[in-house]
């Protein structure tokens, strides 16, 4: 049996309620994950995935997320969003944050896109929403 429990939805995001009355900005997956589980330890031991950390957070509305990535010469198709596992839709002459790619993929979800080559996530920035 583990030492801790898996938080709830509710849990998270009340734990994450918390953590952005006091922070405007989380940069980093695992920065966030640590956030939450820190909030979560009032009664009882809590620990929650940096990717459902990450989901959960998104999903939510209450933060805007960066997402930063590496390009790599991979020229594979993706069929499916490595960061909210939504289905990628093909984009022709996409303009994207500093230029123009003529072929590639975007996630109808979140801000992940990709050209032909390949892009891995590697860093996530989270920013407090505002209203
Ligand atoms: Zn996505």
């Amino acid at each position: 049996m583990p030492g801790y429990h898996i938080p709830s939805q509710e849990r998270i995001l009340r734990a994450l309620g918390k953590v952005l009355g006091k922070r405007r900005v989380i940069s980093s997956q695992r920065e966030l994950k640590s956030l939450l589980d820190r909030a979560m330890s009032g009664d009882g031991e809590y620990r929650v995935s940096g990717p459902r950390a990450r989901r959960i957070a998104y999903g939510s509305g209450l933060v805007d997320m960066e997402i930063e990535c590496r390009e790599t010469q991979e020229l594979k198709s993706l069929f499916n969003c490595p960061v909210c596992s939504h289905r990628l839709k093909l984009v022709k002459n996409m303009t994207v944050f500093g230029g123009t790619v003529t072929l590639g993929y975007k996630c109808p979800h979140c801000p992940y896109w990709t050209g032909i080559r390949r892009r891995v996530p590697t860093r996530y920035i989270f920013t407090r929403a505002t209203e």
